[in-house]
């Protein structure tokens, strides 16, 4: 990790604010600023873990606060160790340990090996710009946490980022629920990841979500999690790319004068929409977006030069076409609003799984607006599948919605996601 010190801004210093607020040396805001408050923050939690108190995060300092993020810490196993007495003495929940650790005896725990200690508090980070680098931090935490996780790659985007998959379950049915197809909703990427975490430990502690219980879902779906379609746009727009790459200098050259830069963008880094690239009316779409001026790369609307011109809509399809998704839910924001229709298409039990879903999300049901009614995912998954496809506008106001709606987002969205998963 980067060394972080006063003056220092981004995603990075976020996740250090969260930590620090989450271990009560900080109670500041959480704004990606290193000032004096969180220097004093790092001071301070430097000299209670015995470190140098300089006030700077250097290799040291992440050494010690790593396992705090990771939430999990791997011990050493000394002579008479055993998994019952590491779960006392980190205050840690024993069938997490057993979970985390499937390859070790418990009875026999042998001197000198590596254990992994899941400690108490979530992974997944609610209240920070969430980059690309810290979604890999979190998946790697959830991989380690949850060895039952299967990974997949979908593909890369323009600037070569990995796509990933994560998969949940070992059942028949499988469902895809995809977010970030559009850079400022990074948002839904936590959702996703939040859920993610969530359900992998109700499915250890064997517990509900929503009501199912957790193992039921691990039976009889496999949930594929895409977190975040693009991946470059979302390191645009949290401040994560360099303001000196080529890559942000071009995004801002493209950017209208009238929109506000990076937070505006919505696009992958050359400035196509991705939710417009789909070989789904395409030509409608464009007709539509050209007709009101989106005729070339920018931050919004435009459609490409052609269907799946684009790495990332060109990874969606092609991992789509291989998998045979029943169902998949494409998460957006914003507007509290769940899009189920493309075309004449009606796919069997569309409107059922719409009717519930928005009862129990309070979220509308909604007939696509002319502006966005082709080529997006949901529709190409409608035409090309007919199966139910729903795109779920989440949250309220304009985008990028602050992260601070989080909360109210995710309770909206549990029923969602679970049911979803569920089946009929
Ligand atoms: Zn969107």
């Amino acid at each position: 990790m980067k060394q972080l010190s006063l003056g220092k801004t981004g995603p990075y210093v976020e996740l250090l604010q969260s930590v620090l607020k989450k271990y009560g040396y900080y109670d500041g805001n959480i704004d990606g600023i290193f000032g004096n408050m969180t220097k004093r923050a790092v001071t301070e939690f430097q000299e209670q873990a015995g470190l140098y108190p300089d006030g700077i995060v250097g290799k040291r300092t992440w050494g010690v606060l790593t396992p705090l993020i990771n939430g999990y810490f791997i011990h050493t196993v000394s002579s008479g160790d055993t998994f019952y007495d590491l779960a006392k003495r980190y205050s840690a929940d024993l069938r997490l340990i057993l979970s985390a650790n499937p390859q070790k005896d418990p009875e026999n725990l042998k001197i000198g090996e590596e254990v992994i200690i899941p400690i108490q508090g979530g992974i997944v980070p609610t209240d920070v710009s969430y980059s690309y680098p810290i979604m890999n931090i979190n998946i790697n935490s959830l991989f380690v946490r949850f060895p039952f996780l299967r990974r997949e790659n979908v593909g890369k985007s323009v600037l070569r980022n990995d796509i990933p998959a994560i998969i949940f379950g070992e059942g028949k049915r499988k469902v895809m629920y995809n977010a970030s197809h559009h850079a400022n909703e990074w948002i839904t990427s936590v959702v996703l990841m939040k859920y993610l975490e969530d359900i992998c430990t109700a499915y250890v502690l064997g517990e509900d979500i929503f009501g199912i219980p957790a193992r039921e879902i691990y039976e009889n779906t496999s949930i594929y999690f895409i977190p975040m379609v693009n991946p470059d746009g979302v390191n645009l727009v949290t401040g994560e790319l360099s303001d000196i790459s080529g890559a942000y200098q071009y995004a801002r050259k493209i950017t209208p004068a009238t929109l506000p830069f990076p937070s505006s963008w919505a696009a992958n880094i050359r400035g196509v929409d991705l939710n417009s690239n789909y070989p789904a009316k395409w030509e409608e779409a464009r007709k539509t977006k050209f007709s009101l001026g989106y005729t070339s790369p920018g931050p919004v609307e435009y459609v490409g030069t052609s269907p799946l011109s684009e790495p990332e809509s060109r990874a969606m399809a092609e991992y789509s076409n291989k998998n045979n998704f029943a169902l998949t839910l494409s998460y957006h924001t914003q507007g509290e609003v769940i899009f189920y229709i493309f075309d004449d298409f009606d796919p069997p039990m569309a409107d059922e799984y719409a009717e519930v879903f928005s009862s129990v999300s309070g979220y509308i049901l909604s007939e696509p607006s002319p502006l966005s009614a082709y080529a997006g995912y949901k529709d190409w998954f409608i035409q090309s599948f007919n199966r139910p496809g729903f795109t779920v506008e989440c949250g309220i106001g304009q985008n990028p919605i602050p992260i601070s709606q989080f909360d109210e987002i995710y309770r909206d969205n549990l029923g969602i996601l679970t049911l979803a998963a569920a089946g009929e």
